[in-house]
């Protein structure tokens, strides 16, 4: 019989209990007794749902407070100098303080796991002398099986994939941090094979990526010196979002099972087990079912591959298993009661993936015709969706194959476009403006929900959402900026925004997933052919522009952006979900054109997510990326002045690519790097429209004039005065209504101070 796994299950719960249960710890609303007892009721009952559904494999240790990063690390006693820790098990005041901050430490960085939405904390070693200070794996271990009778598999996070996702050390100093952790590793897996523990899944994500001959040779000694230590405890050496590299050394590692990922990795790996073969003594982790797409597998296919491989590997050898942990999908399609049924049907969240596995694992043992009924009803699912309407929008095809046959281009050069819009907009050097949102108020959130509960009329609230627009179009003219912004109060959030007005979009009730901490987000699915329906944004640009004579500038998201943070469609590339995004966006730059908005932000502040982990893929995708841009901004005139807004990431190594976007401006976020920022474009001698953020929004602390005049002569020393903007560092819709315009009043003096300079 063949066994079905899952590498990890989310931890939010249907009805995210686990979020509201540490929020309501964090507030002081619970006891640490009380916090420690629901925790322990909602993981239990994730392991009985997997029980129940019958898998053969169960992870525990998947669980976690917060983030399994920083588990990791407060195991082995890990704990920044900041923080006061006298050793032992480290204090929960201590785990939630590096995770978030106290009053008096800054909270440590985070991080994207990998190419996922979920963050993890980043290990600081500098300072630490690592000792074990519990066996959290032997105590899920133990758990399950008390309380559940259940045979778990503890997961941990390896020892190579720690070390290169840890900071605080130099690259030098390598070894030396191995031989510190190693032993403590060794000592889990001793004392879960003496418990009788069968099976360890160790997560090693860090082997899709590319490794040093250094790190190759490191890989063996962790893996020969576990070999050698807990000889009877079964290793699945498990990795995923990508094919393995290295493949050859790691199938060589003395481990009982290797996994891989054949959704995400699958061409990748497939040819390496065809060309390399698998090694006769191991057992293959088949990643099959994905892990972090929301849509029902083709059982049929899955079949078909799963066959391949045994051809490959042999029946008795595979473990039909998740591509990666569940922790990256929503909880279950069940409770959602407002889909069109193609759509609903469709869809397989974690629960409905537990019981794909086991169909899978059923049928590969013996034979399809044992879920002949559940095979029928999935292939009509799919093919429903796929001939569904919303799926088969030939007019937008047909227009969006003729508009991408085409090289997206602006008439003329940015040189030329430069000297004309100088002529038409007679800005003052070092012009000012903002990244589009301002405070959303307890009062905006709170008509909104009125709004939406049905208790105001779209009057009363459209009217609402006016008298916010007069107010900081006065603000904005009396603190002296020079481009204004509405200030999107209509709007929660940028994709959500533009997602409830296209056409191919569905909005989940509860498909939640976990970005980082407690914090959960809940992406848009693009399911059908994305097409522009009607305008969206032009009443409220158009209404502030009416309230002035500065320009306002119009605020749309990107393609780019819209498509990373949403689930989307699979029977389509990236690249052409892509291009139906920017033709439907483009319709909204013209018609913001035509009303006489002549200055738009494409916002795309998400490019950098969905670049690829293996370097070999990345071009490619910039490249697209950046198609989709200039899709969506290239047909307006050549005095229409296209601005865009990245932040969020590190962006050193990606100038060419923003410079082939070809916006007339780019505002963007340098709190962060800023030396090292300022010095790439140095490197690269930008030549179009920039400002750099010259203050941090994300704190609330008001910047000083000074402070700003420094960021402003800093970025001057490189930057070409003519083209330099002066803007803070992103939207403003987190900030309080007082600060932001103290600080933007600042703002404005330096840039006074600024132009008597220059
Ligand atoms: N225009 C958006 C805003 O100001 C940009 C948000 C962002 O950069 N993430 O809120
Ligand atoms: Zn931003």
């Amino acid at each position: 019989m063949v066994k079905s796994s899952v590498l990890g299950y989310p931890r939010i719960g249907a009805e995210r209990e686990w979020k509201r249960t540490l929020e309501a710890f964090w507030s002081g609303k619970l006891e640490e007794s009380e916090l420690h007892s629901r925790l322990q009721e909602i993981r239990l009952n994730h392991l009985r749902k997997q029980q129940e559904k019958g898998i053969d494999f169960i992870p525990v240790n998947d669980f976690s407070y917060y983030d399994h990063v920083l588990d990791t690390a407060t195991m082995f006693g890990i704990i920044p100098k900041r923080f006061p820790y006298e050793g032992g098990v480290v204090p929960l005041s201590v785990y939630y303080g590096i995770a978030r901050g106290t009053k008096h430490a800054t909270a440590s960085e985070m991080t994207k796991w990998f190419n996922t939405n979920y963050h993890y904390i980043v290990p600081e070693l500098d300072g630490a002398s690592p000792v074990l200070t519990e066996n959290k794996p032997l105590a899920a271990y133990r758990e399950a099986k008390e309380k559940l009778g259940i045979e778990g598999r503890p997961v941990i996070v390896g020892p190579l994939t720690f070390l290169k996702l840890s900071k605080g050390y130099d690259t030098s100093e390598t070894d030396a941090w191995l031989n510190r952790l190693l032993p403590l590793y060794v000592q889990i897996l001793q004392e879960l094979e003496r418990e009788g523990v069968q099976w360890v899944q160790i997560d090693e994500p860090i082997l899709v990526t590319k490794l040093s001959g250094a790190d190759v040779k490191r890989l063996q000694t962790i893996y020969e010196t576990f070999a050698g230590s807990v000889p009877g405890l079964n290793i699945m050496l498990q990795t995923y979002f990508e094919s393995a590299e290295n493949y050859s050394d790691i199938v060589r590692l003395p481990v009982k099972g290797i996994g891989l990922d054949f959704v995400h990795g699958l061409a990748g790996n497939m040819a390496s087990l065809k060309e390399l073969g698998f090694p006769a003594d191991k057992i293959l982790g088949a990643g099959v079912i994905d892990g972090r797409g929301i849509w029902k597998a083709s059982l049929r296919e899955k079949l078909v591959l799963l066959q391949e491989l045994a051809e490959l590997v042999t029946a008795e050898r595979l473990i039909v298993q998740s591509s990666c942990s569940l922790l990256h999908v929503p909880v279950t399609v069940k409770k959602e009661a407002s889909l069109i049924p193609e759509l609903k049907n469709a869809l397989a969240f974690a629960d409905e993936k537990l019981d794909e596995l086991v169909l899978l694992a059923k049928a590969f043992s013996s034979g399809e015709a044992v879920i002949s009924d559940e095979l029928e009803k999935c292939e009509r699912a799919l093919q429903a969706l796929n001939h569904s309407g919303e799926r088969n929008r030939i007019d937008v095809q047909r227009a969006v194959a003729a508009v991408s046959a085409k090289h997206p281009e602006r008439t003329l050069p940015f040189s030329e476009r430069f000297l004309a819009q100088q002529k038409k907009w007679q800005l003052p050097i070092f012009p000012t403006t903002t990244i589009g949102s301002f405070p959303q108020s307890a009062e905006v959130r709170k008509a909104r929900q009125l709004w939406r509960k049905g208790e105001w009329n779209n009057e009363q609230y459209d009217s609402f959402i006016r008298e916010q627009i007069d107010t900081w179009i006065r603000l904005q003219e009396e603190i002296g900026l020079d481009v204004l912004v509405h200030g999107e109060f209509e709007r929660t959030d940028m994709v959500e925004f533009f997602g409830e007005k296209l056409a191919g979009f569905a909005f989940t009730q509860n498909g939640w997933v976990q970005s980082y901490g407690s914090r959960c987000v809940k992406p848009p699915i693009i399911y059908g052919d994305v097409a522009f329906v009607k305008p969206m944004t032009v009443e409220e640009t158009t209404y502030a522009q009416s309230k002035t004579k500065r320009p306002v500038k119009g605020m749309l998201t990107g393609p780019i952006t819209i498509m990373n943070w949403s689930f989307v469609r699979e029977d389509m590339t990236r690249e052409q979900i892509a291009c139906q995004l920017a033709f439907a966006l483009r319709q909204e730059v013209e018609a913001l054109e035509d009303a006489g908005i002549r200055m738009i932000q494409v916002d795309e502040p998400a490019v950098r997510e969905g670049l690829p982990l293996k370097e070999k893929d990345q071009a490619e995708y910039l490249e697209w990326a950046v198609n989709a841009f200039r899709m969506t901004t290239c047909t307006v005139q050549d005095t229409t002045q296209i601005h865009t807004h990245m932040c969020y990431c590190e962006f050193h190594d990606m100038i060419d690519s923003i410079e082939a976007m070809d916006a007339d401006v780019i505002s963007i976020e340098t709190s962060r790097s800023h030396g090292e920022l300022i010095h790439s474009f140095e490197l690269n001698t930008y030549k179009l429209g920039i400002g750099l953020g010259v203050y941090d929004i994300h704190s609330p602390r008001i910047p000083r004039v000074k402070e700003i005049t420094a960021m402003i002569e800093r970025a001057l020393r490189v930057l070409d005065p003519k083209l330099f903007w002066i803007n803070p560092d992103c939207g403003l819709k987190t900030r309080g209504f007082e600060e932001t315009i103290d600080s933007l009043r600042n703002m404005v003096e330096a840039t006074q101070i600024a132009r008597a300079r220059h």
